[in-house]
């Protein structure tokens, strides 16, 4: 990943006691200082102590910060929150030229904008200071399946309609995915053994089914009135009649959901195995025609897809435009994630079915962005970026000219 580049051990940090330091501001409210090496997971066990917690997430917490924020960082939350990189008041950086400083959206804003979503490209980030909310105890998490694609997608799109920060009638997180019997491992561990079999029907029925997934969280002020809530909320909704699925569970275990299945998949040697995902964010005018072109024709057909097949909308108006990251240009967008695992020998089928993916949006002019970008020549890179691209390459000649940083980025760093 770093020919001719640097590696650093982030985890050094540690020694350092760049942990996370929960603070509490007038202008900011509570906010925490944490080092850039920490992983999500420390992050929230510490927050919690103070009754607090991120606003954000990613699906999975045994990422970086540092990480995360030098791509994105998206979840269901990101629809009413925006991405992790929306949520970053300040941040420390040793930049390229080895300079430390420290910037904000007043101090070295043009460092600040670049490092975020800037794939390592800039500076090294060794602090974060993020945005906390009031952290619930609680969550009430919902599975509601559809056949139809159009009822699927005008649902979670009113469903993440409701957006404000203080508004009852949202939600907390909403995310969605395919089901089909090929990639059932992947999903059938939330639903109870009695359900699987009426489930597994269903997609015998129709090949491949939606799902909608979403949360509302709660605490002990809002236990009495959050099923009134909810059932307000849902009361509208297309799933297949009977189809709907509810469980209640305490909130880290929600947030920390991935890792059961991290787990279990390590105990069946499963877990470090080739990963040839391909995520994507499509605009929402041509997410039909996605549907059609890649899930029903490549993605049935070829019948090879295994691990989980994200779908969910968000929010543009939650992004900020002057970061890095890229993200089409419509009021709302999906996110389409096929989560792949393959095996040692195979993962070059799924190589190509993520290509034939990617071919398939380009020949019909479905203009869409890789989220955890991978290409190989310049000429890509400027579409990915389009007109961010000057910024990004002034940025790179400013704090890191010699072009030492994450080179296995391939953006400036060719073969
Ligand atoms: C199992 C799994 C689940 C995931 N789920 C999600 C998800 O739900 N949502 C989501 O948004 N993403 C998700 N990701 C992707 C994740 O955001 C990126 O892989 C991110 O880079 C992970 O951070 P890391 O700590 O593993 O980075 P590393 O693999 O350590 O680093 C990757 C790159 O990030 C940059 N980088 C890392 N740390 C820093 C730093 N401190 N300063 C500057 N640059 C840095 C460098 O370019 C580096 O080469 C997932 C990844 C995995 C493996």
């Amino acid at each position: 990943m770093a020919p001719d580049g640097v590696v650093v051990d982030m985890m050094s940090l540690e020694n350092k006691r760049r942990g996370t330091t929960v603070l509490w501001s007038w202008s900011l409210g509570h906010y925490a200082d944490v080092g850039g090496q920490q992983l999500w997971i420390d992050v929230l066990e510490e927050t919690l102590k103070h009754g607090v917690a991120p606003v954000s997430w990613t699906d999975y917490l045994y990422l970086t910060v540092g990480g995360t924020l030098s791509n994105a960082g998206i979840s269901g939350e990101t629809f009413r929150y925006g991405p992790q990189i929306s949520n970053v008041y300040e941040m420390d950086v040793i930049t390229g030229t080895g300079d430390f400083l420290t910037c904000s959206p007043d101090k070295n804003p043009e460092l600040f904008y670049s490092v975020l979503g800037g794939l390592g490209q800039f500076g090294i980030i060794t602090r974060a200071r993020i945005a906390l909310g009031q952290a619930p105890k609680r969550v009430k998490w919902v599975r509601m399946l559809y056949s139809d694609f159009s009822d699927f997608t005008i649902d979670q799109e009113s469903l993440i309609s409701h957006h404000g920060r203080d508004q009852d009638e949202a939600l907390d997180y909403v995310e969605g995915s395919l089901l089909m019997h090929r990639n059932s491992d992947s999903w059938t561990s939330f639903f109870s053994l009695s359900d699987r079999q009426r489930l597994m029907s269903l997609v015998t029925e129709h090949e491949l089914l939606y799902c909608i997934e979403v949360a509302k969280f709660y605490d002990g002020r809002t236990q009495t009135t959050v099923d009134k809530a909810l059932e307000i909320i849902l009361k509208d909704l297309s799933h297949v009649p009977e189809f709907m699925f509810e469980k209640d569970v305490a909130y880290v275990d929600f947030l920390n959901r991935v890792r059961v299945e991290e787990l279990k998949l390590r105990r069946q040697g499963l877990w470090n195995v080739p990963h040839p995902w391909l995520n994507l964010f499509v605009p929402k005018s041509r997410i039909a025609d996605f549907n059609t072109g890649v899930f029903n024709n490549i993605v049935l057909k070829k019948n090879i897809t295994t691990g989980l097949v994200l779908i969910y909308p968000m929010n543009n108006d939650k992004w900020d435009d002057r970061m890095s990251a890229v993200i089409p240009d419509e009021d709302v967008f999906y996110t389409v994630g096929f989560l792949h695992s393959s095996g040692f020998e195979d993962w070059q089928e799924f190589d190509l079915q993520n290509k034939e993916v990617l071919l398939f949006c380009e020949n019909n002019g479905i203009k869409v962005k890789q989220y955890l970008p991978n290409y190989n020549t310049e000429r890509e890179w400027m579409e990915h970026f389009g007109s961010k691209w000057r910024t990004f390459q002034e940025s790179k000649a400013q704090f890191d000219p010699k072009m030492l940083l994450s080179p296995g980025q391939r953006i400036f760093n060719h073969n």
